[in-house]
């Protein structure tokens, strides 16, 4: 490794687990002078459908209020106002193979924990100012995700205009499958969109009712951040967000990718 970029291997996803030292230390942009690591923090990764590779995630950006019907629900006016965007901890990852039910532990604190099925997309590279017209090629692939949310706790900040992190940015809070690359799936832009609570579908909707698109909202992220490979964005959520209890299975479906499912479990 003496002597190349780390970063571009990284990018270039030529690290194997091996290296996880040196990608944490590349992550940042600093190489740590004079010592090892005092200990190692895992790099949450997300396989990739017929590679060997994984993706190794570096931000995780989530967009709020991205269809109208959902803003309205959310008791905002849906018109096309500039997009925002909160994180989740790289480590909230909670990764759901395909064609399998994952145990997924209801939150501590909450009595109103909510589903919101969006499609998640995964930046190979990045950069700033990035064109509209330019954004989707920094996407590597899609996966079907869940931005699981304490809606009480959400809510409850909200009101006191304080930050959201409680209700959004908790330990298993971004769920997400398999990443389908783009260059087998192509780049989603519609489709159907859904969850299923124990079979009774809840959340039904189109994904070419997002008000800002996926290149659009890679476009403006990239104004107030550069962007990287490794990052990930969670692309909004459609109408009738609502409750799940333990016990309760999810299915989340999104038109071309493969369908993702957990099951609400007692921590
Ligand atoms: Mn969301």
């Amino acid at each position: 490794m003496k002597g190349m970029d780390r970063r571009t291997l990284v990018a270039a996803g030529a690290l194997g687990l091996g290296s996880i030292a040196a990608t944490m230390r590349a992550a940042n942009g600093a190489e740590a002078k004079g010592g090892d690591m005092l200990f190692t923090v895992a790099q949450p990764t997300v396989p990739i459908l017929g590679s060997t590779k994984v993706f190794p995630v570096r931000r995780i950006y989530c967009i709020g209020r991205n269809y109208a019907a959902h803003a309205r629900e959310m008791g905002s006016d849906p018109n096309r106002e500039p997009p925002f965007y909160f994180q989740k901890p790289t480590d909230a990852v909670q990764f759901v193979p395909e064609g399998k039910v994952v145990d997924h532990p209801y939150p501590s604190l909450t009595k109103n924990y909510h589903h919101e099925v969006e499609l998640v997309a995964f930046l190979k590279s990045g950069g700033k100012d990035i064109p509209v017209e330019k954004a989707l090629e920094h996407v590597v692939g899609y996966a079907v995700g869940l931005d699981m949310t304490r809606r009480d706790l959400q809510n409850d900040m909200k009101a006191q205009q304080k930050p959201w992190e409680i209700g959004k940015a908790f330990d298993y809070s971004a769920v997400m499958g398999p990443i389908h690359p783009a260059e087998k799936v192509g780049h989603i832009a519609k489709g159907k969109i859904s969850v299923a609570v124990n079979g009774k579908v809840i959340q039904d909707a189109d994904l070419d009712q997002m008000i800002w698109s996926v290149a659009e909202q890679i476009a403006q992220l990239s104004k107030a951040f550069e962007l990287k490979a490794g990052d990930v964005i969670y692309s909004g959520t459609p109408e009738d967000v609502g409750p799940v209890v333990v016990g309760d299975t999810m299915l989340c479906k999104i038109a071309g990718l493969a369908d993702m499912s957990v099951k609400v479990v007692k921590t």
